[in-house]
């Protein structure tokens, strides 16, 4: 046996796919792609300064190993003002193109909790450059998410509150029936972009009351009925791998 017989076909070591816990299971949910709905409910549209009338539903992404999952969320490199935003995160077993509406709720795997943190002034000029969002909203650590519940235990979203607290006060407060665009019309408008696949999941957006973070602070948010997810603002650590 020669020593090329020991060696991956692999330039560089693999990199591992990121994994979700499933509650009450010793399975992991291995996520694909991580895609994140824009001004979803109307009230946090008026307050970041736009129209809430139903105009199609627009999309960005986040990178599967930006996830948190059950630790701490560390204050990002680059910015003054990293606003939470609690959503709803849907986690798909199938995917497809040009997904039928009716066929959408049959493609879900399971629910659960995250947090889209946002660096808002990098945001802000990204929006004044008409530049990508991505260095606003898909840096290290900024998915912080819950365990992902299968979606067999949660018969309906109807009448589901969703809400996250800083510090114990309530900072968002409001329902999924406030979603301009609900989850299957969004997997059916996300389909047409993309192709889905399983291990995709979906950021649905986030109600009103966004707001700043600064290390120190504790998070707690939730859907109600299906997840809730605590953790803290640490300081940051440099990014990884750079030794920073
Ligand atoms: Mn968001």
């Amino acid at each position: 046996m020669s020593i090329n017989d020991l060696q991956t076909p692999y330039a560089v070591p693999l990199p591992q796919i990121p994994t979700i816990p499933i509650a009450d299971s010793d399975q992991l949910f291995p996520v694909r792609r991580i895609y994140c709905v824009g001004r979803n409910y109307s009230a946090h549209a008026l307050e970041m300064g736009h129209d809430p009338t139903r105009e199609k539903p627009f999309f960005f992404q986040k990178n599967p190993d930006n996830l948190v999952v059950g630790k701490d969320f560390p204050y990002p490199s680059l910015s003054e003002d990293v606003h939470f935003e609690v959503e709803l995160v849907v986690a798909l077993k199938a995917g497809g193109r040009d997904i039928a509406l009716k066929d959408a709720p049959g493609l879900i795997f399971g629910y659960g909790v995250g947090v889209d943190f946002t660096r808002r002034d990098l945001q802000a000029e990204a929006k004044k450059q008409g530049r990508p969002w991505t260095a606003a909203k898909a840096f290290e650590h900024s998915a912080p998410v819950s365990d992902i519940v299968p979606a067999e235990r949660i018969p309906s979203l109807a009448q589901k509150r969703i809400w996250l607290e800083k510090n114990g006060k309530i900072e968002q407060d409001s329902d999924l029936d406030h979603m301009i665009w609900n989850v299957p019309e969004s997997i059916c408008e996300l389909s047409r972009q993309f192709e889905l696949k399983a291990g995709d999941i979906i950021f649905t957006g986030t109600p009103a009351g966004v707001n700043s973070v600064s290390v120190g602070d504790l998070i707690r948010c939730g859907v109600e009925g299906i997840a809730n997810l605590s953790f803290a603002v640490v300081e940051g650590v440099g990014l990884e791998g750079t030794g920073a």
